[in-house]
C-alpha cells in the first residue's frame, strides 16, 4: 500500500490553501479531489469577495480568520499577480428601521480590528454613487474582489512548488484506523479501490465534508455535525454596471441579502438569496425568482430596469445550522476535540471561506495531531 505523510480530501479554495500551509511546512502532501479539475465546487459558485470582516460576532473564528484572511490575501494576490481589485463596498440602509443594523455592523467591526468603516449620510454617499437610493450608508473601503480561479491556480502551483501532488478523479469513500501497534494513520480507500495510508489526513471537502466524516472509522458521531444546505441564486445585469463600489443592503436571516456584486470585467450580478434546498447539486436557477429580485434590488437602485435580470448561476452554502437557528461559526475540529490522532475535519465553511482560506491553512497547520 502506498503510504504519504499527509492526504487533503478536496481541491476547492480551503483545501488548496491547506495544502499550501501544509507543504511550506515541509510536509508530503497529497490533494484527493472527486472531480476532474480543482476548484469545480462551492469554490466557484460564490460572489468573489474580499469580505472585510465586520459581520460576524467578536471572538469567532469567521471575525479572526476573515480579518487576518484578508490581509494575507491582498498581500499574497500583489505578490503574485493574482487579479484583484480593492473597490470598496456600501452598505446601504434604506428605511429608518435599518439604522440601528448599520450601527451595529459597525460596533462589530471595531470589535474584531476593522477600523476604517466610514457612516456617511444620503448625499456623501450619491457623491460616491450618483445612482443610488438610501437613507445612510457604511462605507467599507477594504472590502474588494477576486479572481478566485487565478488564485486557486497560484495556491496549486505553489503545492507542487513545494513537492505536493494532486490527484483528480479521486473519490474518498471510506477512512479506516491503521491495523498496526500504534493505530496510528488512516487507510484511505478511494471509489477505484485503490488503498493509501497516511499519517494526518484533512478533511476540506465542502459540501461533503459532514457526510464524508460519518464514513471514518473511530470518529464519534456526535462530533459530526448535521449538514444542511443554503442556495443562493445570482442573477446578471444586461448592460453597464450602474455603480463601481459594491451595493450591500443590511444582511438578512442566513445570508447577506441580494447585494450588487462586479467581476473584474466590470459585469454586474445580483445575489445571493437564501433558498434551503434539501439537497447539495440543485443547482438550477428558477427564472421566477428574478420577481423578488427586482423589488429588493429597487430599494437601493429605482433605476433597476423591467427585464433587465438573468438567471445566472447558483451556490451552495454548507451549513452547519437550520432554517431558524442561529448562525453557526466555522467548525475546525482537531485531535484535541474528537480524540483521533492525525485527523481535521473542516465544517461550515461557507462565506466568509474565500476571503478566509489562506489564515485557515495557516490555523490548520498549528493543529496539534496528538489528542493531548
Ligand atoms: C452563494 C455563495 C456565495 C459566497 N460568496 C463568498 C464571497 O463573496 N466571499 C467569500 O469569502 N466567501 C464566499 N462564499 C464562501 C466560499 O465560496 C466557500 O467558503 C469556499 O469556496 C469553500 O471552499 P472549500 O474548498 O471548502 O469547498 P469546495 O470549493 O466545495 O471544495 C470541496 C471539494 O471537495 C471535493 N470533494 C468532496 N467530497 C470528496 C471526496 N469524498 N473525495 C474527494 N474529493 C471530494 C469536491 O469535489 C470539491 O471540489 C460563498 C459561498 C456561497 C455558497
Amino acid at each position: 500500500m502506498d503510504q504519504i505523510d499527509t492526504a487533503i480530501v478536496g481541491a476547492g479554495v480551503v483545501g488548496l490553501a491547506v495544502a499550501r500551509a501544509l507543504a511550506l511546512q515541509g510536509q508530503e502532501v497529497l490533494i484527493l479531489e472527486a472531480a476532474g479539475a480543482i476548484g469545480s465546487g462551492i469554490s466557484s459558485r460564490n460572489s468573489e469577495v474580499i469580505h472585510a470582516g465586520i459581520y460576524y460576532p467578536p471572538g469567532s473564528l469567521k471575525a479572526a480568520l476573515c480579518v487576518r484572511g484578508k490581509h494575507l490575501l491582498y498581500e499574497y494576490c500583489e505578490q503574485r499577480s493574482v487579479a484583484h481589485r480593492r473597490c470598496g463596498k456600501l452598505i446601504v440602509a434604506t428605511s429608518e428601521s435599518e439604522l440601528p443594523a448599520l450601527q451595529t455592523i459597525r460596533e462589530r467591526a471595531v470589535a474584531s480590528g476593522v477600523h476604517d468603516l466610514v457612516l456617511l449620510t444620503r448625499d456623501e454617499a450619491r457623491t460616491l454613487e450618483p445612482t443610488l437610493e438610501c437613507i445612510a450608508a457604511l462605507h467599507s473601503p477594504s472590502t474588494g474582489i477576486v479572481d478566485s480561479h487565478g488564485l486557486m491556480l497560484s495556491l496549486l502551483a505553489d503545492v507542487e512548488q513545494a513537492g505536493g501532488l494532486i490527484a483528480l478523479n479521486s473519490e474518498l469513500v471510506t477512512v479506516g484506523l491503521n491495523a498496526g501497534p500504534a493505530r496510528e494513520g488512516h487507510v484511505l480507500t478511494m471509489a477505484d479501490g485503490t488503498e493509501l495510508e497516511v499519517r494526518q489526513l484533512v478533511n476540506a471537502a465542502g459540501l461533503q465534508a459532514p457526510d464524508l466524516a460519518r464514513r471514518f472509522q473511530g470518529l464519534d458521531a456526535r462530533h459530526v455535525p448535521k449538514a444542511s444546505f443554503a442556495k443562493g441564486n445570482y442573477f446578471t445585469l444586461a448592460g453597464r454596471a450602474p455603480f463601481t463600489r459594491l451595493i450591500y443592503p443590511v444582511p438578512e436571516a442566513g445570508g447577506l441579502g441580494v447585494h450588487l456584486t462586479l467581476d473584474l470585467g466590470g459585469q454586474a450580478k445580483f445575489g445571493p438569496d437564501v433558498q434551503w434546498v434539501e439537497t447539495a447539486d440543485d443547482l438550477q436557477v428558477n427564472p421566477a425568482r428574478g420577481d423578488a429580485f427586482y423589488a429588493e434590488v429597487r430599494k437601493y437602485w429605482p433605476g433597476l430596469p423591467e427585464g433587465a435580470l438573468q438567471a445566472g448561476y447558483a451556490g451552495i452554502r454548507p451549513k452547519i445550522s437550520g432554517p431558524g437557528e442561529p448562525a453557526a461559526d466555522f467548525l475546525i475540529q482537531g485531535p484535541g476535540q474528537h480524540g483521533v490522532p492525525g485527523l481535521v475535519n473542516l465544517f461550515g465553511i461557507e462565506s466568509p471561506g474565500l476571503t478566509s482560506s489562506l489564515a485557515i491553512g495557516e490555523r490548520v497547520a498549528q493543529v496539534s495531531l496528538r489528542p493531548e
